[in-house]
């Protein structure tokens, strides 16, 4: 429906947001691709490896981007995972957080397919590792910031 411009077979009409993500509906993406349509029609090629976050509300949290392990299994691919639980680290131990995990899946290359985490934070800790914040969330506020300088 868009090329990789957003711009649609009609030149100089972009679209982004639901309209154009079947599976990624989200408002956060829906902001982040309206930026990306001003850069590049001002020249700044925007950015190409984007990390699409999506958050969960749920107790405990849920949050990640990219690939989940169902998905290579679907298509042969090799991966590997490394997993780590909050409980290990010593905040984790103060909060007595025994659910919450971070899961990092990466290919032969160690490229990074996908990360997910679930416990505690999720949401704001899945917003560093990404191209942009989940909506809602206080990681809104360091892209506003960002975007003002
Ligand atoms: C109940 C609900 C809860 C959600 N919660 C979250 C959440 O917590 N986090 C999250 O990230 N996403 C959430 N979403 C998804 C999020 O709202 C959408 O992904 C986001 O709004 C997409 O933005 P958009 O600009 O593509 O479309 P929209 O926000 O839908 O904007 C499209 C606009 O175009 C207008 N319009 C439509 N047709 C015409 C026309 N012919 N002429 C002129 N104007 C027109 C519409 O009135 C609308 O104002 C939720 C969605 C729903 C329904």
């Amino acid at each position: 429906m868009v090329d990789n411009n957003y711009m649609t077979n009609i030149e100089n009409i972009y679209a982004i947001g639901d309209l154009i993500n079947r599976g990624k509906m989200f408002a956060h993406y829906a902001g982040f691709q309206g930026k990306e349509v001003i850069n590049r029609i001002y020249g700044d090629g925007g950015c190409i490896d984007v990390r699409v976050p999506y958050g969960i509300f749920s107790f405990p949290q849920i949050a990640g981007w990219g690939l989940q392990e169902k998905d290579l299994i679907q298509n042969n691919k090799k991966y590997r995972v490394e997993k780590i639980p909050f409980f290990s680290s010593s905040i984790g131990k103060i909060m007595d957080e025994r659910a919450g995990f971070i899961k990092i899946i990466y290919d032969e290359n160690k490229k990074i397919a996908g990360i997910h985490i679930v416990g505690e934070e999720a949401i704001e800790m899945i917003n560093i590792l990404s191209s942009f914040s989940v909506h809602p969330s206080f990681g809104e506020l360091i892209d506003e910031l960002r975007n003002k300088i």
